[in-house]
């Protein structure tokens, strides 16, 4: 991230806006009873993924779609006021911008509906009016909240150009074997690797095997992220095992995506995946300090500041 070489990063995926309800408990089937309050937050893997890159001095490109609503524009003006370049960014007429409704109780349990939207309708063709973006990108992001059709496509570009494919496998059960063979770095979670591997991960040998079932499908490298026990490193050189910070969580949504973005600009300038997952583990760590997902993100000097 220190390079004089401004990394240039393309984050193909979702846009969401969070609806966050405070009630004292849930309501019951029929029931309407008061809340106490709401929050308006800005979400999505992929608007998340973007964030954190942009936020850490990358030249970011998001490919997305929206609606044609208030929630569409102000997407839109919230991306472009990181320095995102949103211009390719669709606007649905039909269908609204994804939206989750959030509700959380005083217990801290929460009840979600995501109503996809727009994003269900990101497709191949919005990626091809895009493709000399993705060419130029040292790294194309993708995740699975948009259709993996737009998500092959971004990937197959990518790799006639020799940008790197980075992938955040959720939700899993949309992941498919054509998919991973054109991934160079695939970032699971504990839950996503088991879903698409078929191996619960209750050690650091059965993650190993879970790993090289990626491998077998085509992936070149796995980061596998374990919470708050840090990442698993698999690549040509080995596994290595990065420690998560030590650090006072208070919130950890958001954290895969903190550490994905993270990666996609450390490995941008760094040769290796362990030196990348060694400083996206510090993005990471920093934003479960803090409340939120996009709020949570730190700066790249908050994250020089933590290093030096
Ligand atoms: P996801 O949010 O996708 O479920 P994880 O929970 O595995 O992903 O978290 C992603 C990364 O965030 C971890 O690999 C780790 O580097 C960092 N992280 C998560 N929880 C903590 C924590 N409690 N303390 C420090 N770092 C954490």
């Amino acid at each position: 991230m220190s390079e004089s070489k401004t990394p240039r990063i393309c984050v193909v995926g979702s846009a969401n806006i969070d609806l966050i309800f405070r009630t004292p408990r849930m309501p019951a089937l029929g029931e309407t009873i008061a809340g106490t309050a709401l929050h308006q937050c800005m979400g999505g893997k992929g608007a998340n993924q973007a964030v954190v890159a942009a936020r850490l001095g990358g030249e970011v490109t998001f490919i997305a779609s929206v609606g044609s609503d208030a929630f569409g524009a102000e997407s839109i003006s919230a991306y472009e006021a990181e320095g995102i370049d949103a211009s390719y960014i669709s606007r649905a007429s039909d269908q609204p911008t994804g939206t989750a409704a959030i509700f959380v109780d005083d217990e801290a349990e929460n009840c979600i509906i995501v109503v996809a939207g727009a994003n269900a309708l990101l497709s191949p063709e919005s990626i091809r009016a895009a493709a000399n973006v993705i060419e130029q990108s040292d790294a194309v992001l993708c995740q699975l909240e948009t259709p993996v059709d737009a998500a092959v496509e971004a990937f197959r570009i990518a790799r006639a150009a020799n940008t790197t494919t980075i992938l955040t496998p959720a939700p899993a059960k949309s992941v498919t074997d054509e998919l991973l063979s054109l991934c160079d770095v695939c970032v699971p979670n504990k839950t996503e690797i088991t879903l698409i591997s078929g191996i619960a991960i209750e050690s650091e040998d059965d993650a190993i095997r879970a790993a090289e079932v990626l491998r077998a499908k085509g992936v070149k490298q796995v980061a596998l992220t374990l919470g708050s026990e840090g990442v698993l490193v698999l690549d040509d050189f080995g596994q290595t095992k990065i420690p998560a910070m030590k650090v006072a969580a208070v919130d950890t949504t958001g954290a895969g995506d903190a550490f994905t973005g993270g990666l996609a600009m450390s490995l941008a300038g760094s040769p290796g995946l362990a030196d990348a997952a060694r400083r996206a583990a510090i993005v990471a760590a920093i934003s479960v300090t803090k409340i939120g997902t996009q709020t949570s993100f730190p700066t790249l000097e908050e994250v020089e500041a933590w290093t030096t």
